[in-house]
């Protein structure tokens, strides 16, 4: 099993500007291949990796960089274009891998075996020997106890300009394995997060991160407020300072709870979760030509509750658990009674589902659980595990 632990790292201020030196190289280089593949070139992470030693000779600043660093930005490029592929090939309209902005730190990816941690001393190598050594190697302190054995080790800075390292460990520890056999269906939406329902007929409610509102509307203040200063003035950069450290806070607050949730999502099927594909959902599939009103509904959920990023870790925490995901299609579920199978329309605004045919009077989202359940038990619609279906994309 693999286990991450994220710990803070200080560094002296050499240190940091050597990192800093490093985020920026990769950056470039990852932009530059990017911006090449923007532009219609064709990717290829063979060819790919056989450019880099052109680029040294044209900037030999990259001699400076440590080498594997600059090896992995392949490899992320890599996985950016494949799951941009893998996506337009399941039929989704997914987004081109994007730039990695300047304000945002440029992760940096070691591999284990090239890092040492002694007691809390972690070295993180610079590139060239000898007389070509520019930049010393960094040492840094650790916080916490690092965790054995390394896979890999993360480099990444928040915007308050610390810095963490995240490690990568495996261990041999085989997940607990229970045998209930139960299982719970979610059908995640707008107005809860998601909202379940158990072979053994228990519902299950979800709420989201609801104080994003809050949030937003401290951000849009200082944004009014910081239009009305001079571009470059101290009162500027002030105003700039505070609003990437609120807005840091929502990412934070919003990220905790989604891990509260996920857990306890995951916690609460002995054996199997069952979601909706995400990719099949109303709100997404009308987007295009619904009013405005359903549009912001729908851009409101994916941005402020990250569905995508919520499924992704409720996927690792059944791996952990031992439990399975399964996606299943969703057409339907909402439109269909759960008791006697009667379809009708059900508009985004419809919150309960009234059933003219058996008079069923059921919540929206509770018989889409319902029915996603009934599909999965009977085995209808083409279900697959979650590995198969979404990976991890940069598009979103
Ligand atoms: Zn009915």
């Amino acid at each position: 099993m693999l286990f991450a632990k994220k710990i803070r790292i200080k560094v002296s201020p050499r240190d940091a500007e050597t990192l800093e030196f490093m985020q920026t190289k990769c950056r470039a280089l990852y932009n530059w291949h990017l911006s090449h593949l923007k532009a219609g070139a064709r990717w290829s992470l063979y060819e790919a990796k056989k450019t880099l030693q052109q680029s040294r000779q044209i900037d030999p600043e990259l001699n400076a960089v440590y080498g594997k660093l600059l090896q992995e930005v392949f490899f992320r490029l890599d996985e950016a274009m494949q799951a941009f592929f893998r996506r337009v090939k399941a039929r989704e309209t997914p987004g081109f891998p994007r730039y990695h902005p300047r304000q945002k730190f440029f992760t940096l990816k070691y591999p284990g075996m090239y890092i040492h941690v002694q007691g809390q001393q972690l070295m993180l190598p610079t590139g060239g020997r000898g007389k070509t050594k520019r930049l010393p190697d960094i040492h840094a302190t650790l916080t916490e106890t690092a965790p054995t054995p390394l896979r890999e080790v993360a480099i990444t800075k928040d915007a308050e300009g610390h810095y963490y390292a995240t490690f990568l460990s495996e261990t041999s520890e085989s997940p607990p394995q229970a045998d209930d056999g139960s299982a719970v269906a979610y059908d995640l939406g707008i107005k809860t997060l998601a909202t379940g329902y158990s072979t053994t007929g228990r519902f299950v409610h979800i709420g989201g991160f609801t104080t994003y509102r809050w949030y937003n509307k401290q951000l849009d203040h200082l944004r009014s407020l910081r239009a009305r200063c001079h571009q470059g003035s101290r009162r500027y950069r002030y105003l700039t300072a505070v609003y990437h450290r609120v807005s840091e806070k929502k990412r934070r607050k919003q990220r905790d709870s989604l891990h509260k949730a996920s857990a306890f999502l995951t916690r609460q099927a002995e054996r199997a979760i069952v979601l909706g594909d995400l990719s099949q959902q109303q709100m997404v599939r009308k987007s295009r030509k619904c009013t405005k009103r359903t549009q912001g509904l729908h851009r409101s959920v994916q941005n402020e509750w990250g569905l995508y990023q919520f499924v992704q870790m409720v996927q690792y925490k059944a791996q952990r658990t031992g439990k399975t995901v399964y996606v299943i299609s969703e057409q339907y579920t909402s439109k269909e009674c759960s008791e006697c199978g009667y379809r009708q329309d059900m508009p985004l605004w419809k919150r309960t589902y009234h059933c003219p045919q058996c008079g069923l009077v059921m919540d929206r989202d509770e018989n889409s659980a319902r029915n996603i359940l009934a599909r999965f038990l009977a085995r209808l619609g083409p279900y697959l595990e979650r590995d198969d279906v979404l990976s991890e994309s940069s598009g979103i």
